[in-house]
């Protein structure tokens, strides 16, 4: 059973769940009872996560040694699914999807055209949020693995249950368009009223193709005359941006924008206080270590030279003098004070990481409405 369309307490047996080993290592596992998870570390046990709660940490011993390993057993998300799922295209990250369906408004009312399916990272989250995913892509292989995976995950269908809100269509939509009629190569379930052909109202375009100026042409079979109606096209060069545009403003497009998502991480921490007093403190050490160091080198070379003449004063003292090292100083040498230690003075500071994983693409957003006359 699938935990993409019901949140629940207990991981049961069947349950499709993601794994967390680390942030860069997430496993999607159906528990079986008497199966086991295996990692290097060692083996999981399904039969320790079934009737636990998700989030649960679970442990064991590491091989040949008596340090623990850890795991934790998710729900499925969207957002999880993504960093997890099975790469067979380059796939929308979930700072440019949350962006987008936020942006599109898309939710219990939205009807969202998707194209190409890819590897169904955005599918996941669309279907999520809208009322009614129609999703195409014209690669055999990838329409049948999502076709499955749309299933497993129980997010196929007609909307008929919670959920189950999915239809994927194998078509060229540059070629041969958006419309889905009877004996197409498609999930979709034709209903009494859509006996021929699908009635798809879309108010959500959202297109992930390398030449979507194609496929804006055929987009106007397919949307909804009575509302406006948004679209985002996903293209990683601004050239493709170009004629994208030039088809968005020929096919009566407007409202159009170009955005790009920049993802950063901020990592906040504190940071050590250094006064005015610190800085002339630590000039202050620097010069007398110079100055010790003067000394010493003068003291060594004398005794250097009253040794070749056999000389013995009996002043030798060859011990480095104390430099200071061992004690704190504010300015990176010395000990090392732990991140908040009560003895100094901190501030809060952020520190921005690299940038997190994001296939950055430029997004066009356009809005169109059909029928520009007020309903009486
Ligand atoms: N957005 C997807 C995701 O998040 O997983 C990734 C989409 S991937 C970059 C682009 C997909 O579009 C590919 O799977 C490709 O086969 C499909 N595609 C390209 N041109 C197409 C067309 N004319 N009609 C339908 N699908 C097309």
């Amino acid at each position: 059973m699938t935990c993409f369309t019901e949140y629940k307490d207990l991981i049961q047996e069947g349950d499709l769940t993601l794994i967390w080993i680390s942030r860069n290592n997430i496993r999607a596992v159906v528990m079986k009872a008497g199966e086991n998870f295996n990692t290097r570390y060692g083996s999981f046990p399904h039969n320790d996560m079934i009737g636990k709660p998700y989030g649960s940490q679970i442990a064991i011993r590491t091989k040949g040694s008596n340090k623990f390993a850890f795991i934790h057993v998710l729900q499925p998300t969207p957002e999880l699914w993504t960093l997890s799922l099975p790469h067979r295209t380059q796939i929308v990250y979930t700072p440019d999807s949350s962006y987008i369906i936020e942006r599109m408004n898309c939710g219990p009312n939205a009807r969202v055209i998707e194209a190409g399916t890819g590897s169904g990272s955005f599918s996941h989250a669309f279907a999520r949020s809208a009322q009614k995913l129609f999703t195409y892509e014209f690669h055999q292989v990838r329409y049948e693995q999502a076709l499955e995976e749309f299933k497993d995950h129980g997010i196929l269908g007609d909307a008929s249950k919670y959920g189950e809100n999915v239809t994927i269509t194998h078509r060229d939509v540059c070629e041969n368009g958006f419309r889905i009629k009877q004996n197409d190569t498609t999930s979709f379930e034709f209903g009494e009223d859509e006996e021929i052909e699908a009635k798809i109202n879309a108010n959500v375009i959202f297109l992930d193709l390398p030449a979507p100026w194609d496929a804006i042409p055929n987009l106007n079979d397919v949307i909804a005359s009575d509302e406006k109606v948004g679209l985002c096209c996903f293209s990683p060069c601004i050239e493709q941006v170009d004629k994208t545009l030039e088809a968005l403003e020929k096919y009566g497009w407007t409202d159009v924008e170009m955005v790009e998502v920049q993802g950063k991480q901020y990592e906040s921490r504190r940071q050590m206080v250094r006064t005015l007093d610190d800085a002339l403190n630590r000039l202050k050490d620097i010069k007398s270590h110079k100055l010790e160091g003067v000394e010493r080198r003068k003291r060594l070379l004398n005794e250097t030279i009253n040794e070749s003449c056999g000389i013995d004063d009996g002043s030798v003292d060859d011990k480095r003098p104390s430099t200071g090292k061992t004690k704190f100083n504010p300015f990176g040498k010395g000990f090392r004070v732990k991140e908040g230690d009560k003895e100094f003075k901190w501030k809060d500071v952020t520190k921005v990481e690299s940038e997190i994983k994001s296939h950055t693409s430029y997004l066009t957003f356009a809005s169109k409405i059909v029928k520009k006359d007020r309903l009486a």
